[in-house]
């Protein structure tokens, strides 16, 4: 092996060097060692030296594909910011390539929480902001707005450009779905078979439209939370079409998919099979499964993370299937971020039914198995099926507001249950419209408990004009935004170009979530809810000197509510003032709701 590769060096004409990533990185960071993954045409065999003040090659290691050489660097506390010369040499032939240490622009990150409402984006299918960049020659998928599952256009521009609609409905923070090249021949539009971990897809714009919509929130006080996949890549990614270990994913004899079953990660009862199934079964036939026990490629996820927090100036994350991924690497990745951003906050999207299943991932979680997950904040997937559910049903023991009620008596299995990311639908489930049937009533319901309930409310783009969609159809799910292309017939970002219903939407979303920006008991304050009785629900938001009741009457006729009942906290109040209508309440009386409302009610002195 090592004759050959000096005979082929021999013939070399020069050190091909295709990429070294990261490519560049910071000093005053926690992390003292970086890994340098270095891909060219058989460079395992080329020597590597550095002349840096502070700065040592602390191990080079060669894996079995001649193709890479894993290259560490270790920094001294206090190396200074510059620019390492790394050079590379095979017998005559010399390659340098230079490697910055930046100094940090923020050094204390500040992570978004219950005083946040997210607005979730599927860029593609938002806005395009830059016809220039929806066909790229050198990526496969170009443009067919006609193809549900083609790519229409949408991009960073897309999003810059509407900020100020984004902000008006009193949002705070933008998740998008994964920005990162998604070079795949097919569904590159969804952004989950990432072909580059470091690279903003050119039909969404660069990695500097990235940063450049970032620093445009920061200048708003919005928050920018990034979304991160862990647990696979697309299979155009460059390192799969040329994998520098065969461990490096996942590989069977036959194509074996994942089960989908999360609980076999918490499951005392869990079969073998079925977890190594779950963990290491592929999402999809062009998404191949990442081993995050190969430790290289545990470090280059971890690396990734850190590199795109301090490059952005970001304000969270979003981890995407977080259960799927080996659940012991997911808790060092969580841990060694928190570690390094005490305040910051992470998201694991855990799609599950049950509430145990859930909590299980959150941090200092009670489970009898001793795993810790380190997770600040979990997708309370719960909440949404049983608002969902709950809003378009009877009454009944269990059925109806109870639903709802139920749903958050299980508040105990949450170690911060109002860091929970709380939602009535998102790019993967059917949109919360349809479940309501359309009904403007229930839709508005809905909108008044996301943004009262604990936790951290999240809003999918079109759920404040009522946009339709199917779980069983994502290419519709995602549908376009109507006003996005300046050759829609319609522009919905505008109230000149919605529908009188739409507009209704919007206005009781926007009036509703900008309350909320001051509204310090649903951001801080704990929660007390009262049985349900005869379809209505009541439950209050409160500190030591603020108090909001949220009364919902879910049934299709007026209901009065005696205020006996709540005494425990409606005692010391005198009048109360709604929120969206501005009607008055003298709390020594009885309430008054119509069918299908909620009332939220700030409460006086
Ligand atoms: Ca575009």
């Amino acid at each position: 092996m090592l004759s050959l590769l000096s005979a082929n060096a021999q013939k070399k004409k020069q050190i091909d060097i295709k990429r070294i990533e990261p490519a560049f990185w910071w000093t005053g960071l926690q992390q003292k060692e970086i890994q340098l993954l270095v891909y060219g045409t058989e460079i395992s065999g080329a020597n590597v030296e550095i002349n840096y003040p502070g700065v040592v090659i602390s191990k080079i290691e060669q894996v079995e594909n001649p193709n890479y050489q894993f290259i560490y660097l270790k920094l001294d506390e206090n190396v200074k910011p510059g620019v390492v010369t790394i050079n590379f040499k095979e017998g005559k032939l010399k390659k340098t390539i230079p490697f910055e240490l930046k100094s940090r622009s923020k050094t204390t990150y500040k992570g978004f929480n219950a005083s946040d409402a997210i607005y979730l984006i599927t860029p593609d299918r938002f806005a395009n902001g830059n016809t220039a960049n929806d066909s790229i020659k050198s990526l496969y998928q170009g443009v067919n707005r006609n193809k549900p599952f083609s790519r229409h256009g949408g991009d960073i521009q897309g999003i810059i450009n509407q900020l100020d609609y984004i902000q008006n409905l009193g949002m705070t923070a933008l998740w998008i779905n994964p920005l990162t090249e998604n070079n795949q021949p097919e569904f590159s539009y969804h952004g989950y078979a990432i072909t580059d971990f470091y690279k903003v897809d050119a039909r969404f714009g660069s990695n500097e439209d990235f940063k450049k919509l970032t620093d445009l929130c920061h200048q708003r006080n919005m928050k920018m939370i990034i979304d991160l996949v862990f647990n696979h890549c697309g299979n155009e990614h460059w390192f799969i079409k040329d994998l520098p270990e065969k461990n490096w994913i996942h590989q069977f004899d036959t194509f074996t998919q994942s089960n989908y079953r999360l609980a076999t990660t918490a499951d005392p009862h869990a079969s073998q099979f079925d977890k190594e199934k779950m963990e290491k079964g592929w999402f999809d036939r062009h998404m191949p499964d990442l081993n995050q026990e190969n430790p290289r490629l545990a470090t280059y996820l971890i690396q990734n993370t850190i590199w795109w927090i301090e490059y952005l100036g970001l304000d969270g994350i979003r981890v995407d299937t977080h259960p799927y991924p080996e659940k012991n690497f997911m808790s060092r990745w969580t841990k060694t971020i928190m570690d390094q951003y005490p305040d910051f906050n992470i998201v694991g999207e855990v799609w599950e039914e049950h509430v145990l299943l859930t909590s299980y991932y959150q941090t200092n979680a009670t489970n009898t198995d001793g795993y810790q997950g380190y997770l600040p904040s979990i997708t309370d997937f719960p909440l949404c099926f049983a608002i969902n559910t709950g809003l378009m049903q009877n009454d009944g023991w269990a059925e109806g507001m109870a639903k709802i009620y139920y749903a958050l008596a299980q508040d105990f299995a949450y170690t911060q249950p109002n860091n929970n990311v709380i939602f009535l639908d998102n790019h993967d489930i059917t949109r919360f419209a349809t479940n309501m049937k359309g009904d403007i009533a229930k839709q508005k319901i809905g909108f008044a408990l996301l943004a009262t309930l604990r936790g951290i409310p999240q809003v999918y783009y079109g759920m404040e004009i009522g946009m339709l969609g199917s779980g069983d159809n994502h290419g519709t799910l995602r549908a376009d935004f109507p006003g996005g292309w300046k050759e829609d017939k319609r522009n919905a970002f505008a109230q000149t170009g919605r529908t009188q219903e739409e507009n209704e939407l919007v206005n009781y979303l926007s009036k509703v979530f900008t309350w909320r920006k001051n509204a310090n008991a649903i951001h801080n304050g704990k929660l007390m809810h009262f049985v349900p009785e005869n379809g209505t629900y009541v439950y209050f938001r409160y500190t030591d000197t603020e108090s909001v009741m949220v009364v919902t009457n879910n049934t299709t006729q007026e209901k009065t509510l005696a205020l006996d009942r709540f005494k425990e906290r409606v005692s010391g109040y005198q009048l109360g003032k709604e929120v969206v209508s501005e009607k008055t309440f003298n709390l020594n009386q009885s309430i008054t709701i119509p069918a299908n409302t909620t009332y939220i009610i700030e409460l006086k002195k």
